[in-house]
């Protein structure tokens, strides 16, 4: 057979020859829509890659971007990873220390950077790395005046009158196009570098049916952000298969995203669990249902049953997927099988409630403490290790490498995790936040899972208390919905009571106005300890 390489540019040179009116929908600040199709999309980011050629940046060189989703991003992703460079996406919303680790860890030559984002730049003036140019993603001539950044270009600027085709060099397939850091909820945060062959493999798996699923006649909204793990590998994905894309930039409340599914046509979308929250109890408020969506993909932290269960009384099915930073991200989803077909929904939501089964390519094993795998049993406990080609093999620039990638060439990905004889994992808890009570694990995650069902919780954390007797127990932290009365704690145990093990069930109930996030919408754990 041949030996073609895969590339990430051959996925945007595809999607302009036979997808070239496909469009690419941005809502930007106030709403106001912008739209591009496949085919300008791809001239544009020529221009671009030109624009980065002339500004002396070359291969292997690290190019950040502090973005919401929207067409300049994903131009950004093809004109710079096709070009051989590096496409290093940052979370604008980790803290300003993090961002400036990040990018003289990366050692980025040049930012690209959302008008909002400027002052965060602004504070972090004494830190960024010398020399690094800064482009904002504006109209022409659209800089903000600042006193401490100098040569501010507009995106429109850069790229104004350049060539609108680029020899797009066939690179070697196991060259980076991107870069990512996890969110660090431990230590600095670690970056992950993604290669061309890596990101394509990932984006046609993402695409199968039996995946996220990504059809020709989807529209697809990404919430998930672009700086998430490639927004899950959406932005190949998507052109690959030649869905429109609609980019909802930095309006993600219920009213705002509403809108946009229904005047787009959306049909498909993947976010955290948190945006379904918000969406679905605006779309319960109003009595509204959607026009076009169909399904959504859920990852990130587990999703609820409970709200599983809401969204299909909106008429939209989910599609439950687990992934990691370091996994690119997607490796199980929780697809159903010939055999499922006869169950009632009840059964089939135990299902679509767990975290998947193994895609092909990526490799499976949950072992116990003594490292012997466990019993396929869906009972038995134990770590979650996982091997492929679209898993990192190291992290990027670290002389000493982390002990979760083993030697034997397994990674640990930190989950402890239950798995069933057809392949379907359970995540119990992470390996940090499980709580050992005398001698027995509890899972932190399922006694949130259950407190969520509660008519009148809105958010839910358990994390250890250490105990004299028990040596942890489980404390139970709840955010009640705006206008429904607090359980007390004896009404939460009789909530529980044949919902878990009876010692399972948190006898410390703590109600607060509010828990602390990740950058990713993820409970921090950590603070919610230190709130104890
Ligand atoms: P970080 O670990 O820095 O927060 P990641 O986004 O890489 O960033 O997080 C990966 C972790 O997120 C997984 O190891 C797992 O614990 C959790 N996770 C991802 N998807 C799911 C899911 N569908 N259900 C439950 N947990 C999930």
């Amino acid at each position: 057979m041949m030996d073609v390489p895969l590339l990430v540019s051959s996925i945007l040179e595809h999607a302009a020859k036979y997808h070239t009116d496909t469009e690419v929908v941005s809502a930007g600040p106030g709403g106001a829509i912008t739209r591009k199709t496949y085919g300008e999309v791809a001239k544009r980011s020529a221009q671009l890659a030109h624009a980065l050629d002339e500004l002396g940046m070359g291969e292997g060189d690290r190019i950040a971007t502090l973005a919401w989703n929207s067409n300049r991003h994903l131009e950004l992703y093809f004109a710079v990873g096709g070009s051989g460079k590096i496409c290093h996406t940052i979370n604008p919303r980790l803290f300003p220390d993090q961002v400036a680790f990040i990018l003289n860890h990366a050692e980025d030559r040049m930012i690209f950077v959302e008008p909002i984002f400027v002052p965060l730049l602004e504070k972090l003036a004494d830190k960024i790395p010398s020399g690094a140019k800064i482009v904002v993603l504006g109209e022409t001539g659209e800089v903000p005046n600042s006193d401490v950044l100098s040569d501010l270009v507009a995106y429109e600027d850069l790229i104004a009158g350049k060539p609108e085709s680029y020899d797009w060099p066939q690179l070697d397939e196991n060259t980076a196009c991107s870069l990512c850091y996890t969110s660090g909820t431990t230590g600095n945060p670690k970056g992950v570098l993604y290669s061309h062959r890596s990101s394509v493999l990932h984006a046609m798996a993402i695409s199968w049916i039996d995946s996220i699923g990504i059809a020709g006649t989807d529209c697809a909204l990404l919430v998930v952000p672009m700086f998430h793990v490639n927004a899950w590998g959406l932005p190949y994905a998507c052109p690959m298969m030649g869905a429109k894309m609609v980019m909802p930039g930095a309006n993600l409340d219920g009213a705002s995203l509403q809108k946009l599914f229904d005047e787009e046509g959306v049909t498909m979308s993947a976010g955290v669990p948190t945006v379904w929250m918000g969406l679905t109890a605006h779309m319960e408020e109003q009595g509204a249902t959607f026009k076009t969506l169909d399904r959504v993909a859920v990852g990130g932290s587990a999703m609820p049953a409970p709200l599983i269960e809401r969204m299909n009384k909106l008429g939209v099915s989910v599609r439950h997927a687990w992934g990691m930073t370091e996994t690119s991200p997607v490796g199980l989803a929780s697809a159903l099988k010939p055999k499922h077909r006869g169950l009632s929904d009840q059964e089939r939501l135990e299902i679509n409630a767990k975290q998947g089964r193994p895609m092909f390519g990526m490799e499976f094993r949950v072992e116990n403490a003594d490292g012997v795998e466990v019993e396929r049993d869906g009972k038995e406990y134990g770590a979650l290790l996982v091997r492929g080609p679209w898993v990192a093999e190291r992290y990027f620039g670290r002389d000493s490498d982390s002990p979760a990638f083993r030697d034997d060439g397994w990674f640990e990905t930190g989950d402890v995790v239950t798995m069933d004889a057809d392949g379907y994992v359970k995540i119990v808890d992470r390996t940090k936040d499980v709580i050992k009570s005398g001698g027995e694990w509890i899972s932190s995650i399922e006694l949130e899972n259950v407190a969520t069902g509660h008519p009148a919780v809105k958010e839910a954390a358990v994390v250890a208390k250490t105990d004299e007797k028990w040596g942890e127990r489980p404390v139970l932290f709840l955010v009640i919905k705006d206008g429904a009365d607090a359980p007390s704690s004896s009404d939460m145990q009789t909530f529980y009571e044949g919902k878990v093990a009876k010692w399972c069930i948190p006898e410390d109930v703590r109600i607060v106005n509010d828990l602390p996030h990740t950058a990713t919408g993820k409970l921090r754990k950590t603070d919610i300890r230190d709130m104890l």
